[in-house]
């Protein structure tokens, strides 16, 4: 049976960030399923369809990725999909303590999962969903940082201003 891992996160959009640990990911394991964490408490700028959307299109070229949601706890969800590993990407030092938290706790819960984590492309370090909407709201400059329709999706939800 081959290995599978589950990429957790809001992904409120997915960024190139995101892509690049997605596409390494993809070459380590033999299905990588991208989760999106459905949390009605986060209040997200696209909603669930819109980012399940998105995230299709720009997966369209990636044969062993696909995209899914859950809610819940992450290694149950882990366990339905028949997966031993949960992909993380790390960031700067700020990201760790967080990572490092929910890595250790989701091994207390299932010890047959492991979070593999992988570090961000240098290009990628500052670049966040969060960020991005906020200089996005702004009329910011935000190409380059996400794929060109997720810009235009960004545009399009900011009234265009992109
Ligand atoms: P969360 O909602 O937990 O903040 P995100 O949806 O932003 O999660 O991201 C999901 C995963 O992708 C996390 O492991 C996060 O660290 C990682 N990630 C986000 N942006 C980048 C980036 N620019 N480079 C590498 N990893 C990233």
């Amino acid at each position: 049976m081959g290995k599978t891992a589950i990429y957790p996160g809001s992904f409120d959009p997915i960024t190139n960030g995101h892509l690049d640990i997605l596409q390494r990911g993809a070459c380590l394991f033999d299905k990588v399923i991208i989760a999106i964490l459905t949390n009605p408490q986060k209040k997200c700028l696209f909603t669930v369809e819109e980012r399940i959307d998105m995230i299709s299109k720009c997966i369209e070229t990636m044969p062993n990725v696909e995209v899914d949601t859950f809610g819940g706890l992450l290694v149950e969800y882990a366990a339905t999909k028949g997966a031993t590993a949960i992909l993380r990407g790390l960031r700067a030092v700020s990201d760790f303590e967080y990572e490092f938290q929910l890595a250790l706790m989701n091994r207390r819960l299932n010890r047959d999962v492991q979070t593999v984590f992988l570090m961000t492309g240098m290009r990628w370090i500052f670049t966040s969903s969060s960020i991005i909407k906020e200089a996005a709201r702004f009329g910011g400059n935000i190409s380059g940082m996400v794929p060109d329709l997720v810009r235009e999706r960004l545009s399009a939800k900011l009234g265009g201003k992109l």
